[in-house]
């Protein structure tokens, strides 16, 4: 099965987002106060090219991110915390066209969450179906989403996803997570829970043959962050997403597995070379 990285520009954000600084209620303040920044961060996006059709990761940046006004003027954290950087050509349509891939034929989108740099290219797909946990979605609709750090109100009026429904009356437990959800009938492609970075953060764990490859949204911004269980700036409950970062270091530890973020500048190159995490 062929994974590919789409990397739709890059984004800079505050060092104290990447990696927490504090508890409580100062970790997000220190987020939002920091002076140090990343160096531009890739944005990914990824596409599977599964026998049942064409499967999606996130969709990406818009290039409209970088126009004044576009995110709200009255939002501190698009104020003060976070510059993205993405040409026309950059956003995930024209990149899967030179791929050789009509936007139109993407089967099934599936969003980690729904933070803007995810959700800019919602745009591209009218006719696929966009899953979405239930609670993501209730967090970022409308003005309450706004206020959440989801400019909404840019989403694509037909925007109206459907919900990944993990069965709780009788749940799926996929390795150290409680519940899972197939996406694809070979059941090799799984939605898993990763509460933390967004109370209800997915991933999406393919397995490729002998190849396993956890494509983890935002659980960390890097590899190295995940193994060091490190909790970024952005996560309003500390506890679950340690919680988190210790299931998927458990995960990706207790077989060889392939761990991409959306925003670890190594992430394209390791899905490519298809290399394993490494115990530290
Ligand atoms: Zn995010």
């Amino acid at each position: 099965m062929k994974i590919q990285a789409i990397q739709t520009g890059t984004v800079s954000i505050h060092k104290a987002q990447q990696e927490g600084k504090g508890h409580g209620a100062s970790r997000q303040l220190n987020m939002l106060l920091d002076r140090a920044w990343t160096n531009p961060l890739p944005i990914y996006a990824w596409v599977i090219e599964h026998p049942q059709g064409l499967i999606l990761v996130d969709t990406g940046e818009t290039a409209q991110a970088a126009r004044p006004g576009y995110f709200p003027r009255w939002h501190p954290y698009f104020i003060l915390a976070v510059r993205a950087h993405v040409r026309p050509e950059e956003e995930i349509g024209p990149q899967l066209n030179k791929l050789g891939i009509s936007p139109a034929d993407v089967r099934t989108v599936v969003m980690t969450h729904l933070h803007t740099d995810h959700a800019g290219g919602l745009r591209y797909f009218p006719k696929s179906e966009i899953l979405v946990a239930r609670g993501e979605y209730n967090r970022a609709a409308g003005f309450k989403g706004r206020l959440n750090g989801y400019p909404s109100n840019r989403w694509p009026s037909w925007f109206n996803p459907t919900s990944i429904r993990f069965m709780t009356m009788r749940p799926e437990p996929f390795g150290p997570f409680g519940e899972s959800l197939k996406v694809t009938r070979a059941g090799d492609v799984t939605i898993i829970p990763t509460p933390g970075h967004t109370p209800a953060h997915v991933s999406v764990v393919v397995q490729d043959g002998n190849d396993r490859v956890f494509l983890a949204g935002d659980v960390s911004y890097t590899q190295a962050l995940m193994l060091r269980q490190r909790v970024d700036g952005v996560s309003p409950d500390e506890a679950l997403a340690r919680e988190t970062l210790g299931k998927v270091r458990d995960f990706v530890l207790e077989q060889p597995t392939v761990y991409v973020t959306a925003h670890d500048p190594e992430s394209g190159v390791r899905l490519s070379k298809r290399e394993v995490v490494k115990v530290p």
